[in-house]
């Protein structure tokens, strides 16, 4: 594990105590306090959980942990002792992650538009590894990083996306033949293909369209003389189980396109990029209400006959979409809350809305929730809060980081200090669930909970 997590502060959750168990005693704890700031609550379990399942779906592909995604420490911490890689967007990531011990063979530096002060900094600090997809950049590495190993980004066409990133990065196939020429003459070394297919993708034809250009590509190269030895895959996969595809249907997708274009053997190493994949299910939003108000579900003049008889309750909570809930402008999703105080079923329903904390009257969370009535003070938590979230977020208005708490299974903790070896490759998934202190877990195990504020030293 060579100590990337000796600094780490966690809570370590004896079996059976779940994420739900710790969340109502903390709730317990600060409603007895007045700080009721909003705090996440993040099982790093869940994250070496999501590894093994990686490893298994997808063996000859080495992941390169996404650090926009979710750069909180307890993650990358986590992340690199597993042997992950990381994928960095710029110095301040890079820097990030070398603080902890990061070697830089670990490291690819993927933004294909790089600052060429960065350049110069990614050059003095060993990393090699780096992305581009016009020639522009080309120029600029050629110039400040003459010993730079380049991914040529290729653009992919998959419209189905969260987040197309295509429309922005990415070489079309038509100009790669010129780029690799270019590359030649400026004596910059290209070793090998990458792609995104986007964020959130839906398309189970995505990675193999893209898989197969990329194929292309390096015959392209291979005609021009290189010896391309690295395809990058990118990101795109699912992180939490509600999405309409499943994380091992598309690994089953990649896995018959490179045993077509890439076969075992081929001398190619292949890498992924997966950022959403890791975090997203990690980590849980607790956030408080701070105000209410009640306004007329109709519109002033309406002619309905119940008009004001219906009610919709607007909710002020202490995070928004300037701060964990910024994923909304970047998922286009609305996330729905679970209510700590459990509702008797006697209780009505009324038409909620959700709204950050009274800055902007465009902070919009949630609409049309049907919910029982709230009081100041009440907790809600959302689930699946760890993608895009934190990362971000912005000081807008004065906005403050939910603080992060934390916790991983004792059984993970063993694993990760190397005290159980890294189970065989069949047996992974059923190493899987005690190592995360998920809701899946029954909460029957344990009556007692038990956590105890860890350091693994
Ligand atoms: N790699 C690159 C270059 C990206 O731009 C992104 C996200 O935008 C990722 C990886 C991670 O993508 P995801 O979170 O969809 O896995």
């Amino acid at each position: 594990m060579s100590g990337y997590l000796d600094e780490l502060e966690f809570m370590m959750m004896e079996e059976g105590f779940t994420t739900r168990d710790l969340l109502e005693n903390l709730l317990m704890e600060v409603s007895q306090t007045s700080d009721k700031g909003a705090f996440f609550v993040a099982d790093l379990g869940d994250v070496v959980k999501k590894h093994l399942r990686f490893l298994k779906a997808l063996p000859h592909v080495k992941p390169f942990y996404a650090v926009k995604c979710n750069s909180s420490e307890g993650v990358v911490r986590t992340l690199a002792a597993l042997g992950a890689g990381f994928d960095c967007a710029n110095k301040t990531e890079i820097a990030l992650v070398q603080s902890i011990g990061v070697p830089p063979d670990k490291i690819i530096y993927t933004n294909p538009c790089k600052q060429i002060s960065q350049i110069k900094y990614a050059a003095s600090h060993g990393v090699q590894l780096m992305a581009f997809d016009n020639e522009v950049e080309l120029r600029k590495v050629a110039r400040s990083h003459p010993r730079a190993r380049m991914v040529l980004c290729i653009a992919t066409d998959n419209p189905r996306s969260s987040a197309f990133l295509s429309v922005k990065f990415g070489a079309t196939l038509k100009s790669c033949r010129h780029l690799l020429e270019t590359a030649k003459e400026m004596n910059v070394e290209i070793v090998g293909i990458s792609f995104h297919v986007g964020n959130g993708c839906l398309d189970l034809q995505a990675f193999p369209r893209s898989i197969a250009d990329a194929r292309l590509v390096f015959e392209m190269g291979a005609e021009l003389g290189y010896k391309m030895n690295l395809l990058d895959i990118g990101g795109g996969f699912p992180g939490t189980e509600n999405s309409k595809v499943r994380f091992e249907e598309i690994a089953a997708t990649i896995n018959s396109a490179l045993d077509l274009y890439f076969p075992e053997g081929c001398g190619v190493e292949i890498i992924a990029k997966p950022g959403r994949y890791y975090v997203a299910s990690a980590f849980t939003l607790a956030v408080n209400v701070i105000d209410k108000q009640e306004v007329p579900l109709d519109p002033p003049g309406s002619d309905d006959e119940e008009s004001g008889s219906k009610k919709n309750i607007l909710y002020c909570i202490n995070d928004g979409i300037y701060g964990s809930f910024s994923c909304i402008f970047f998922d286009r999703t609305c996330p729905s809350p679970v209510l700590h105080k459990k509702p008797s079923p006697h209780h009505p329903l009324f038409s909620s809305s959700l709204r950050g904390p009274p800055c902007d009257g465009k902070d919009c969370i949630a609409d049309g929730l049907e919910l029982p009535e709230l009081q100041v003070g009440d907790w809600l938590t959302f689930e699946n809060m760890g993608a895009y979230t934190i990362a971000a977020s912005s000081s807008f208005n004065g906005y403050q980081l939910p603080q992060i708490k934390y916790i991983m299974s004792r059984e993970a903790v063993r694993l990760l200090h190397g005290k159980l070896p890294l189970p065989e490759e069949e047996d992974r998934e059923s190493m899987c669930t005690p190592l995360s202190c998920g809701w899946e877990i029954t909460d029957t195990l344990c009556i007692t909970p038990v956590f105890t504020p860890a350091r693994i030293t």
